[in-house]
Parts: C-alpha cells; structure tokens; sequence
C-alpha cells in the first residue's frame, strides 16, 4: 500500500533556544509531533547535510544570510537582525535541519514515497525575506522548497499560508513570479503590517498573490469561509502539481500572540478543505506559528486527521 502521511522532524530543531519566555520555545516542536502522533502519522528523522541545504537556501536568499548566521551563533545568546530573533549557539543548526526536513519532504513526494507530508519543524519561515531574518524566522523553509521545486520541474507551486500572520518574506520573495502562487489568511492589520487585500502580485506575478485579511476575532468560520474563496481563486489560476502549506496555528483562540477564535476543529476543517483542494498532487504542510502547546497539539492533530481523511495515516 502507498505510503500516505510522514511526519518529518529533527532533533537538532531543538538547538534553537531563545531566550526564556520566548514563545517560539523548544516545547513547541514536541508538542506539533505529539499532535503528529494522534493523527496517526509515521514519523521519521532525515539526515542533514548541510551543504545540500545552504545551496537550496542560497537560492533564495541573498547568499549572505546563512554565512551571517552561523557566524553570528558563534556570540550567541545575542540577537540577529531584529528584535524578535534572538539567537543561542545552535540556532543554525536548528535552521539548517528545519530546512532539510522540508527538502526531505519534497524528495520524498517526489520520488511518490509519500502523499502528504508534515513536517514538525522550528525555527518557522515564511517571515524571512531575502536577506533578512525577522519574526522569529531565520530561512523560509516553504520558499526554499517552492524554488527547489519548481527548479526540478514540479511547478506550478501553491503556497497557502493560514498562520494567523501575513507571510511577508514569502509574499516578497515570489510577488513578481507566475509559477508560484501565494494564498494567505490572516488578521489584518497586525504584524508584520503586509497582506492586505490589494497585494495581488507585479508584472507577470499580478494575479498569483492572493491576501485575505480578517478582523481580529475571526472564528472558524470566518476562516473557512475566506480559505475556501482563495482556494477557489488559486485553482482557477494555476493548476498546481505540488502543494506547500505554511501551517501556522497561531489563529486558535487560546493562542497568546493571535487574537482570533478557530478552534482545533476548525483547523480540521482547514485541512479538509486543503485535502479537497489538493486532490491527487502531493502536499507538504511546514510547521509555522502556534504558541500554546496543548491548543497546538489538538490543532496539528485535527489538520492531518482531516488531511488524509479518517483511517487513511500511516503506511
Ligand atoms: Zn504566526
């Protein structure tokens, strides 16, 4: 039988520790795959070779960012490009799993040993631009992978992004592209300030951005309901042979950064209506936001139940 779900993850995720009282901490990553495990999905850990990474990386980012970080770890505890991003000495480390994870993913969908794949990974992505970390996010694994993909011939990519924050550095990072379309959902106006309705894409990208900004408060079905447009606007415009889902979970009502109302519930529905969406191409969703452990766990749990349909997980 086909190899439906796999839940990717690496220990070395765990190397990145902000300071205490951060909410992207190390628990999170637990959390997300004891989610995994109630799902029922197969977990495995890739290797990681770091050169394979940097080079898929570096071509997306401006080369610099990596070299940046791995020598900024070297005086660690310090920040790195903002605020938000504090970094310990193994944040690289952790970045460069998080990214191999995800590459992982997609070779696996690939060769067609795997159908959907989540990967359970920290630090998250989709607010690192091309040359600048920002909002707890070091290189933006989805559009590492999205370019790898397209690379390899497997374009159009969807990108649909639910973290209850704009996903600026994926936005930037493919806004004058036609072969990579970007969907998200989230409140507006909050950080990182992007994503509103009138972000559609430049030049020949105009049309293959998609933002759909909700009022703080927004419940499941406000979210749906706005999912379930853009996905219907997405597959009007491309036809995508590879999903990439920037699963953030931050929009649950006891999260402590989010504002809105969706429960764990709602995020099955989400992952229903993405299964619909998706079809018979493969699907790669990377873990985003989400800051309250027990609401994260019962949510990813409810997303890859309703992303494989019942009985369907595991080998
Ligand atoms: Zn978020």
């Amino acid at each position: 039988m086909r190899a439906l779900s796999l839940c990717l993850t690496h220990p070395d995720c765990g190397l990145h520790v902000p300071f205490w009282g951060h909410p992207e901490r190390v628990a999170r990553q637990e959390a997300a795959l004891a989610g995994a495990r109630r799902a029922g999905w197969r977990e495995e850990v890739p290797d990681v070779d770091e050169g394979v990474v940097v080079a898929a990386v570096e071509r997306i980012h401006d080369p610099s960012l990596p070299l940046r970080l791995r020598e900024a770890c070297k005086h660690a505890p310090t920040l790195f490009d903002c605020a938000d991003n504090p970094i310990a000495p193994g944040t690289y480390r952790a970045a460069v799993a998080a990214v191999a994870c995800a590459l992982e993913g997609l070779g696996r969908l690939r060769a067609g040993r795997a159908f959907r794949v989540f990967a359970a990974i920290r630090p998250p992505g989709h607010h690192a631009t091309r040359s600048q970390a920002m909002g707890f996010c070091f290189f933006n694994n989805a559009a590492v992978v999205a370019e790898v993909a397209c690379a390899q011939g497997m374009g159009p990519v969807a990108i649909v992004d639910f973290d209850v924050h704009h996903g600026n550095g994926t936005q930037e990072l493919f806004y004058h592209r036609n072969d990579v379309f970007y969907l998200s959902v989230h409140r507006y106006p909050f950080y990182p300030g992007t994503g509103s309705a009138d972000e559609v894409g430049v030049g020949k990208g105009r049309g293959f951005t998609r933002n759909f900004p909700l009022a703080a408060g927004a419940d499941d079905d406000t979210y749906v309901e706005a999912l379930s447009f853009g996905l219907e606007e997405l597959t009007k415009a491309v036809t995508p042979q590879l999903w990439l889902v920037s699963a953030g979970f931050d929009a649950h009502e006891l999260d402590p950064l989010g504002g809105m109302a969706v429960t764990a519930a709602g995020f099955g529905r989400i992952g229903t209506l993405l299964a619909q969406a998706a079809a018979g191409k493969p699907l790669l969703a990377l873990l985003e936001g989400g800051y309250h452990l027990k609401a994260l766990e019962e949510s990813v749990a409810a997303f890859l139940l309703q992303l494989v349909g019942p009985g369907e997980a595991g080998t």
